[in-house]
């Protein structure tokens, strides 16, 4: 990455090499909202989140003057702060347990609104990482599946994931492989109410979306790539 490159610069030149099929989304944690605005006047429209206040914040600056910016929620999110969101965020790509996806589900309804979500996967080493086991998300799905008139506040669009962090090229890549193999494999089975949402990949940060973007995904999530350091 060019230190000297500005936002502008960095974003017209990652979304001139991404494929079509590949949305960016700008991992906007810890900038200002001039470094947003910037990006938004030079096209990106998807911007990633991790905290709840610090989202809050921003939305209620920039909802008047960023008039289609759309809001990822990518971190960490506690239940009990989901109905703070809920009115306004368009995915929570974050969704790690049952519990909060009931939660989102519950505050989407009451906004009477449908909130797109990712449903998060384990695969690295690090024991902090967040999400599912594969095979506790297939029986999830199944549950879903069972109460599916109950779902009808969040649209399940796909899965996210983070890789280790780790300089191991092939590690990065056989967990991101992991991920699109259990993607294809629930988008193969019956295990869906709407099969024709679930249709995004989100994996890949600044630091290995390369490889992401080899396997597959459909969503990036770059900070640096497209902030700086
Ligand atoms: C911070 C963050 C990113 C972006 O990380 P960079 O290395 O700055 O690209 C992507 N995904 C998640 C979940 C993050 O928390």
């Amino acid at each position: 990455m060019n230190p000297n490159r500005s936002i502008q610069e960095r974003i017209i030149a990652l979304t001139h090499r991404l494929p079509e099929t590949v949305r960016l989304v700008a991992v906007s944690k810890y900038q200002s909202s001039e470094a947003i605005v910037e990006a938004y006047d030079a096209g990106q429209r998807i911007f990633g989140e991790s905290r709840v206040q610090e989202l809050i914040a921003k939305q209620e600056e920039l909802a008047p003057i960023c008039l289609d910016l759309m809001w990822h929620f990518i971190g960490n999110l506690q239940s009990n702060k989901v109905k703070h969101i809920a009115p306004f965020i368009h995915m929570i790509q974050s969704v790690s347990s049952r519990k909060l996806l009931d939660e989102i589900n519950k505050q989407a309804l009451r906004y009477q609104r449908r909130i797109d979500v990712l449903l998060e996967v384990h695969v690295a080493e690090e024991e902090t990482k967040q999400g599912f086991l594969p095979n506790e998300l297939v029986d999830t799905l199944r549950e879903i599946r069972e109460h599916a008139q109950d779902y009808t506040g969040v649209r399940l669009c796909g899965l996210m994931a983070m890789a280790s962090y780790t300089d191991d090229e092939v590690q990065i890549e056989r967990e991101f492989g992991l991920v699109a193999d259990l993607y294809q494999q629930i988008r193969n089975s019956d295990l869906l109410i709407n099969p024709e949402d679930f249709e995004e990949l989100s994996m890949g940060m600044s630091n290995d979306y390369p490889i992401a973007l080899r396997k597959g995904a459909t969503l990036i999530r770059l900070g640096t790539a497209v902030f700086g350091e």
